[in-house]
Formats: structure tokens, C-alpha cells, sequence
């Protein structure tokens, strides 16, 4: 068999391998940094949709407004994507799940779930790398193509538009459809690692990342097996433990090398942080926000908030020994120099719990004397006129 034609073959074979109902097509050239496709092809048709969703989600309710973190972010990817710097736009979207996602118009969502999950700028790159590459290499233009019938373009696109009919409905619906749009083959997902990696190296980071990303992922499943987890990312894309795998073999070559960028990651997340703790706490999922807290928490384990918002996981599920594992983080919490208030709450409400008045109270004053005045305060009043 000659060169030319093997390879042929195994250019159309490798797409051939794509489980799902649609067919193949030949992978795209790649795009030109500043290219935008005119409005008569279906590239053009495609970025006009995603350009419509774009509006949508700039003027959502849930886009996190920060201008100093998108700009951190957007300086991230303009590392990594060099000439294609000005083709994207970075938006912060508040949802507690794990997921980033690229539309091919140059929209790059960035969930506040996956921020909190990184613990500094490398591994935030590492993701952002990958998504551009899926961008560079057009692979939802190339999914688009594989559809062979009109039908099946029509449900394709569908799935690009599906959160359009829902008038002021919830923003995360569209996303996770944005999302599904691009459930992209082994393939591509390996020519989007290995472009990733690339820029990631080009940029000084350190390649050793983007496994770690993976191998706290692997954790969560690991800590929650049971449950359909629902990560959009990972509907999209193959398993954590297999990706981590993946990435470690692809970074093998410059493993222990290049820059972390820990302390400006964690600068920049700093003002969010609160929310987002919060937000994983609300989810009552104790094993995988317990997993992703000890993580981090082996990084600082001094953090109040990391620490306080430990504490309420523990005090919210209640399990044998919790309560003393709950007052043990509350206390690391209220020990640092500006303690969180919850800290003081979460110590009055498990105290209350184990019938230990006279600690409940003293903590429910802290908590009561913090500025400005905490939105449970007339509750927590309550409790201390009723002798707790
Ligand atoms: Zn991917």
C-alpha cells in the first residue's frame, strides 16, 4: 500500500470511528488567525447562531461581572493562543459545574465550577489550550458536515439553539446545549490535547497541568460514584481517569518544568471565591465538594474560607463524627486574623446541635457582631433569646 493512500485511509477511518448517528467528513483546513467565514457558506451560518447565543449570554444575569478576572482569563488565553489572540472572547458564567467550552465564533465560556477547581494559572491554561484547539482545527465545522442528511442538520443545529426558546429561563440549559453541540471524536479531542500541550509549552507553562486537572476530576468520581454527575464537560468529552492518562503521555517529554502561576491564580479568583465556595456547598453533594475542598486544602490549609466552607459541608450532612469534624474546620476558620462570619455561625449552630449552650451563644454573638449585618441576623436572635 502506498504512503498517500494509507494515509487517506486512515485520515477517513479515524472519523469513521465517531459513535454516533452521523457520518464522516474530511477534518478542515485550519483557521487563519482574525478569519471570519462569509455569511454565504455554512461556516458563516453556523458562527451567525453562535453570534446571536453570544448576545444572549453577554447580557445574562448569570455572566459573572468581573472585569478584572475576564481580563485576567483573556490575558491567559491570549497566551496560549498567540496570533489568535483578539478572536476570543472570554465570558465567566456562574454555575457550580465543571466546564469550559468554545463555540466556533471565538465565544469561550469559562464556568465558575471549573474555576474554583483549578489551583493556579497552568492548569486554567491547560483547559484553555485544549478549547482552542478544538477553535483552531474548526472540529465543529467538521462535526457539522459529518450530518447527511437535512434532518440531521436540522437536529444539529437545534442542539446549538435549544436554549433559545426559553424566554428568561435558566442560562445553564443553553450552555450544557452550546455544549452538547460539540461532543467532538477521539480524534479531534486528542489533535485539540496535543495543540493544547503545544501552546502550553510555547507559553512557559507547566505541561504537567493539565493531568492534574484530570486526576482531581478522577477524585470527585472516584468520592461520588454513584450519581449521575452531570459535569458538562465530561458529556462531552472522554472520562476523567482516561484523560488524565492521555495528557500525561502526551506531557511526558517535559514533565517537572515551566511556570505554575499559583499566587496570581489565586489573586484573581480571591473576590469570587466566596460565591463559588458557596455555590458548591448549596449543591448538598458532600462527597465530591469534600473531595474538591481536601484538595485544595492540602495546598492552604490554613484558608479561612476554604476551612469554613469545609465545616458547613460537614455540618449539613450530619454523619456520625461530623460534627466534630464540622467545629474542627470552623475553628482553623475563626482562628485567622479576618475570620469569616459563617465560621462563627457554623460553630453556634453545631454547638446548639450538641446541647453545649453556653459555647452556641458566645459564638452566635461573634457572628451577630460582624458588619454588615448578616441576613439570618433576627434568626440567629432568636436562638439566643430562647437560651439556644
Ligand atoms: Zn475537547
Amino acid at each position: 500500500m502506498s504512503g498517500p493512500t494509507r494515509r487517506r485511509l486512515l485520515a477517513g477511518c479515524g472519523c469513521c470511528m465517531v459513535a454516533s448517528s452521523f457520518g464522516c467528513a474530511p477534518p478542515e483546513r485550519p483557521l487563519i488567525p482574525g478569519e471570519r467565514p462569509t455569511t454565504a457558506t455554512d461556516e458563516g451560518g453556523l458562527w451567525a447562531i453562535m453570534d446571536r447565543e453570544e448576545a444572549r449570554l453577554a447580557r445574562s444575569p448569570l455572566r459573572v461581572n468581573d472585569p478584572g478576572l475576564e481580563r485576567y482569563i483573556s490575558g491567559i488565553a491570549c497566551t496560549v493562543g498567540g496570533a489568535y489572540c483578539r478572536d476570543v472572547r472570554v465570558y465567566v458564567v456562574r454555575n457550580a459545574s465543571f466546564n469550559a467550552s468554545m463555540a466556533p465564533n471565538g465565544m469561550l465560556q469559562v464556568w465558575t465550577g471549573l474555576l474554583l477547581r483549578t489551583e493556579n494559572e497552568a492548569q486554567l491554561a491547560a483547559v484553555i489550550g485544549h478549547e482552542l484547539g478544538h477553535f483552531v482545527a474548526r472540529h465543529s465545522l467538521t462535526r457539522m458536515r459529518t450530518a447527511r442528511t437535512v434532518g440531521d442538520i436540522a437536529a444539529f443545529i437545534a442542539l446549538g439553539t435549544a436554549g433559545a426558546g426559553v424566554q428568561g429561563g435558566p442560562q445553564a440549559v443553553q450552555a450544557i446545549a452550546i455544549s452538547a453541540l460539540f461532543a467532538y471524536s477521539r480524534d479531534q479531542e486528542r489533535e485539540a490535547d496535543t495543540f493544547g500541550l503545544a501552546a502550553m509549552r510555547q507559553a512557559g507553562y507547566a505541561e504537567s497541568e493539565a493531568a492534574a486537572v484530570w486526576a482531581g476530576m478522577a477524585a470527585e468520581e472516584r468520592a461520588e460514584p454513584a450519581r449521575d454527575r452531570g459535569v458538562p464537560f465530561l458529556a462531552t468529552h472522554p472520562g476523567a481517569e482516561e484523560r488524565e492518562q492521555t495528557l500525561r503521555t502526551l506531557a511526558a517529554s517535559a514533565a517537572g518544568t515551566g511556570r505554575m502561576g499559583e499566587d496570581t491564580h489565586q489573586a484573581a479568583l480571591a473576590p469570587l471565591m466566596p460565591t463559588m465556595l458557596a455555590d458548591e456547598v448549596r449543591l448538598r453533594r458532600p462527597e465530591r465538594s469534600l473531595s474538591v475542598f481536601q484538595r485544595l486544602l492540602a495546598r492552604q490549609p490554613n484558608e479561612p474560607g476554604l476551612n469554613a466552607a469545609t465545616g458547613e459541608v460537614y455540618r449539613l450532612r450530619a454523619a456520625l463524627g461530623d460534627d466534630e469534624r464540622a467545629l474542627a474546620a470552623f475553628r482553623i476558620a475563626a482562628a485567622a486574623p479576618r475570620p469569616p462570619a459563617t465560621a462563627w455561625r457554623g460553630i453556634g449552630l453545631v454547638e446548639q446541635r450538641r446541647g453545649q449552650r453556653a459555647e452556641a451563644a458566645a459564638a452566635f454573638r461573634r457572628y451577630l457582631a460582624t458588619t454588615p449585618e448578616p441576613p439570618d441576623a433576627a434568626m440567629i436572635r432568636s436562638y439566643l433569646v430562647e437560651g439556644t
